[in-house]
């Protein structure tokens, strides 16, 4: 069974040369990450170019998603070997005469008393007890080692979101290497990713924008952070810090519950499979973990540190596809055995979610969905499954009726033919999508079906005779949005016509 779920990989030191990330695709990675905080610009542009060549050579479509550093705040120049002990009572602020320096005037504005200041992720902790003339003096609550600019995260406190000088020259560089993703760190509320997608234009691009969630004020704001972003992270390495670690677990079901009704593909992210950073075998808690964010529904699941830093980065992405395929299996046979199985074994969201039965009753309602793509994606979903079919096809220019119809899980596997190489990569990110190029003009939806036919045997996916259900816009060169599906068997018309082509991009992984 072809995996439905998809695999980000952050690339780094350990995955960043050639063979490695040849290995790293091989073994099923969908999309790379490439992570801002670290590292040069030049870095990144070569890391970026390689990744395209590697992926072209071997004719696949791989997404590569930029991740922003985000406005981090941190502490100043700290002494050599200083640590805070419980109930010490320190001076923070900016310039010397305080106990600990931090790097932004913003930080003191923003701090009143009772807020926690929260340094090194967390390990250290203090809480606000007054603030006057430009100074915050805060009691240590949890005592440790702190070290010359170790990170800040302030869930209390009403920061302002700015989008610094790095930030902006990385998005010019995104916007130039044409970057299939940007994920915008740190937003708290929809009008963070409007200033970043600003700022995307600003550039001359119109790259598409993840918006992780990690912060408390972005959990106040979740339902506009999502519908304002194209995409959205559980970024629960900072969220763990900002928000009780006991809390995590039902947000990432709430984020991706909000995530999948508003259409919107979501990534789980961090610490998956961390021990694999050191080991080759994965504990038996993160297995568990992969396979939980499979039945949460998420369209995606994220190595960070493990494949950009860790010393099995080619294993630890054949564990996760092992992990995600298994859980995915399991979800299938749970559905086919009825009811009780999948009530019994796995949570009740993936129960609705991932129940073909469910879907087919309740579409999901999103607003500002078109109405007829919204009916025939749901068509096609039960057509496809009633006659057995063995693909979905779905053409698509800008990727959105496969968005729309990767929403309603199908069991049938899905196909998206596209012209738009863009598209292609994009669709890795999402749920059940396989995305192939197609080539050729044509003029009438009969042609697009020659066509389609061509393309899935050209690529081995099918054999004369096979049904499939196709979905297009018709008539073809009025660009509507889906209109038409079409049930239909395969046939070979390669011989007469000589115009099969070269095998289409987007090999199977
Ligand atoms: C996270 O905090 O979980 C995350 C993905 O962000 P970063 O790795 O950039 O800190």
């Amino acid at each position: 069974m072809q995996r439905r779920a998809k695999i980000v990989a952050t690339i780094g030191p350990s995955s960043a040369d050639r063979d490695t990330l040849r290995s790293l695709l091989d073994a099923g990675v969908d999309v790379c990450r490439l992570n801002l905080s670290h590292g040069s610009r030049d870095d990144h542009r070569s890391l970026f170019e390689r990744i395209r060549e590697v992926s072209e050579e071997d004719g696949r479509f791989v997404a590569v998603l930029m991740d922003l550093m985000g406005p981090r705040y941190r502490l100043g120049e700290v002494r050599e070997g200083r640590s805070l002990e419980v109930d010490e009572v320190v001076s923070l602020g900016i310039g010397d005469g305080v106990d600990l320096q931090v790097t932004d005037r913003q930080i003191v504005e923003a701090l009143e008393p009772g807020h926690r200041i929260l340094i090194d992720n967390g390990l250290v902790e203090a809480r606000v007890v007054s603030r006057r003339a430009g100074k915050v003096r805060a009691k240590i609550t949890f005592g440790g080692p702190v070290s010359t600019r170790k990170g800040l995260n302030l869930p209390d406190s009403d920061l302002p979101f700015e989008i610094s000088r790095k930030d902006r020259e990385d998005i010019k560089l995104a916007v130039e290497l044409g970057a299939d993703y940007l994920a915008a760190s740190y937003v708290g509320e929809a009008r963070d990713v409007n200033a970043i997608r600003r700022v995307v234009r600003q550039a001359g691009g119109t790259v598409p924008i993840v918006a992780k969630i990690e912060r408390r004020r972005a959990i106040d704001h979740l339902e506009e952070i999502i519908e304002s972003a194209d995409a959205v992270m559980v970024a629960r390495g900072d969220l763990g810090v900002e928000v009780e670690t006991s809390e995590v677990p039902i947000l990432q079901k709430r984020m991706i519950d909000v995530s999948w009704r508003l259409g919107r593909p979501v990534i789980v992210a961090t610490q998956m499979l961390e021990s694999m950073m050191e080991h080759p075998r994965p504990t038996r808690a993160e297995a568990s973990d992969v396979a939980n964010a499979v039945f949460d529904g998420a369209d995606a699941v994220m190595l960070s540190g493990e494949t950009a830093a860790g010393n099995y980065p080619v294993e630890v992405v054949q564990t996760m596809d092992r992990i995600v395929r298994e859980a995915e299996r399991h979800v299938h046979q749970a559905i086919h055995r009825g009811p009780g199985g999948v009530g019994s074994t796995t949570s009740a969201s993936a129960a609705h979610r991932l129940s073909e039965g469910l879907f087919d009753l309740e579409p999901p309602a999103r607003p500002g969905m078109l109405e007829i793509p919204e009916t025939i994606t749901w068509a096609a979903v039960v057509s496809a499954r009633r006659l057995g079919a063995k693909f979905i096809v779905v053409l698509t220019k800008g990727g959105y009726t496969a968005r729309m119809l990767a929403c309603r899980r199908p069991s049938t596997p899905v196909i998206a033919l596209t012209q738009s190489a863009r598209a292609g990569r994009a669709l890795q990110l999402v749920w059940g999508l396989r995305p192939l190029h197609m080539q050729g003009d044509v003029y009438h939806h009969d042609e697009v079906v020659g066509l389609v036919d061509r393309h899935l045997l050209a690529a081995g996916l099918v054999e004369p005779g096979d049904e499939i259900a196709i979905l297009m816009g018709d008539p073809i060169q009025g660009r509507p949005p889906t209109n038409l599906l079409r049930l239909h068997r395969v046939v070979d018309s390669r011989a007469d016509s000589g115009n099969a082509g070269e095998a289409p991009q987007g090999k199977a992984s």
